[in-house]
């Protein structure tokens, strides 16, 4: 049997490896227009930093984590990058010569998931955490910075919705509530969702079983638990988010499943994606670098899902070509003349000119015909009496013409048919 990807897993090929590279440059252009700068942590990091940061009633910390032993150290695979950022800014004590820190980074994640549909055991994350401010203003502009790449990445027809969790003390009044609210109409639920009742409450509003999801709408939150600061807070978010030009709905029903997250949290989804229709998600996390080990800072991130968002693209940009046009393609007909396009292939490259050759023994038809395959601009063509005279052919792919050249100025013509 040959051997496949992991269940979970996906291997990125070609043509479809450019339409990752163009995302991710969008991504990286629009984070330095922000004024962000890139980290890159590890992907291992030690199983502590998950348990204390995302909680150990959290579904990835019961379910999902990829786990890692090695003689007595216990390490896991990083399943979001926050905490590890987090760390790394404590450990490095960024903190000490930075007002605001701005970090931004692209990279793998993994969960043990069930592999079904969307639901990917190693997924990829565009994200960045803005640590050392509880400006509401910073909170808009994660939001903003996320919409701002969806769009330039040609994404349409999302939905940004916001709300408020309030501090941690509104958090527990939330939990409170939450569980008056529901624990009288616990046999209406899933058995998930029952015992999510006792260890984490929130995690019921996110269920996807479509009898809890019903019996979820239907509950009225309000805003009761959510202190007067907190309120002001949000207040603030949403005038930011309206002058930033950015349309949003309020849910009171959005919680975020993980622990840290405080105040303002956010989801951007997009209906063509189904059951797991969010992009991207984030939030503030007021005390996360305190909670593990560093000072008091505020912060506020997010991540966008790379392959949801493939597939959104997907959906709105069917049209999408990747595979780029070659500048030059060199066919030599025999041993000597092969030899000498290696040389001239250097050279080409050298000079900053993407160039292949026909490495195999065949004609000058079927020379030219894998250049059009990889829609060569220009093909050099030596013989052995071009050898003789130092000459090569170079045939204009798109013109239709050829002329002769010598090879002394071979790669400057190239260059300028090119252009
Ligand atoms: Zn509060
Ligand atoms: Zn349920």
């Amino acid at each position: 049997m040959p051997f496949k990807s992991p269940r979970g897993t996906k291997d990125v090929l070609p043509p479809e490896t450019s339409l990752w590279q163009v995302v991710e440059g969008q991504a990286r252009r629009i984070f330095s227009l922000y004024a962000f700068q890139e980290v890159r942590t590890p992907v291992i990091e030690e199983t502590g930093l998950f348990l204390r940061s995302l909680g150990d009633l959290s579904d990835i910390v019961q379910k999902q984590m990829f786990q890692i032993k090695k003689d007595t150290d216990a390490f896991v695979l990083r399943p979001e990058a926050t905490a590890a950022i987090i760390r790394a800014y404590i450990e490095h004590g960024i903190y000490h010569s930075s007002q605001i820190t701005k970090w931004f980074y692209l990279g793998p994640m993994f969960r043990a998931e069930r592999p079904q549909k969307g639901r990917l055991r190693q997924f990829h994350h565009i994200g960045c955490e803005v640590i050392g401010s509880y400006s509401p203003c910073l909170d808009a502009e994660a939001v903003r910075l996320a919409v701002h790449i969806l769009k330039d990445t040609g994404i349409d027809g999302f939905e940004v919705v916001v709300n408020t969790l309030g501090c941690a003390h509104d958090k527990k009044r939330l939990t409170i509530h939450l569980k008056e609210l529901l624990l009288p109409k616990k046999q209406l639920f899933c058995e998930d969702c029952q015992a999510r009742m006792e260890r984490n409450v929130f995690r019921v509003l996110d269920c996807k079983n479509t009898q809890c999801r019903e019996h979820v709408a239907a509950l009225s939150i309000g805003t009761g638990h959510v202190c007067q600061e907190c309120l002001r807070h949000f207040e603030a978010v949403k005038a930011s988010l309206g002058r930033f030009g950015v349309s949003f709905k309020v849910d009171p029903l959005l919680v975020r499943g993980l622990d840290y997250y405080t105040r303002t949290v956010f989801e951007i989804k997009h209906p063509g994606l189904g059951a797991q229709d969010a992009l991207g998600a984030g939030g503030r996390y007021d005390n996360l670098v305190a909670e593990l080990g560093g000072p008091e800072k505020g912060a506020v991130g997010f991540a966008l899902g790379m392959e949801r968002l493939l597939l959104a693209k997907g959906v709105t940009d069917t049209g999408v070509s990747c595979a780029g046009p070659l500048d030059c393609y060199a066919i030599g007909l025999g041993d000597a003349a092969r030899g000498k396009c290696l040389e001239l292939l250097n050279s080409l490259r050298l000079a900053g000119v993407a160039a292949d050759m026909d490495y195999g023994d065949g004609s000058l038809k079927s020379g030219l015909r894998k250049a059009d395959g990889m829609k060569a601009k220009v093909c050099v063509i030596v013989g052995d009496n071009e050898l003789a005279k130092g000459v090569a052919v170079l045939k204009d792919m798109r013109k239709g013409t050829q002329e002769e050249v010598s090879l002394d100025c071979l790669t400057d013509r190239v260059k300028g048919l090119i252009c």
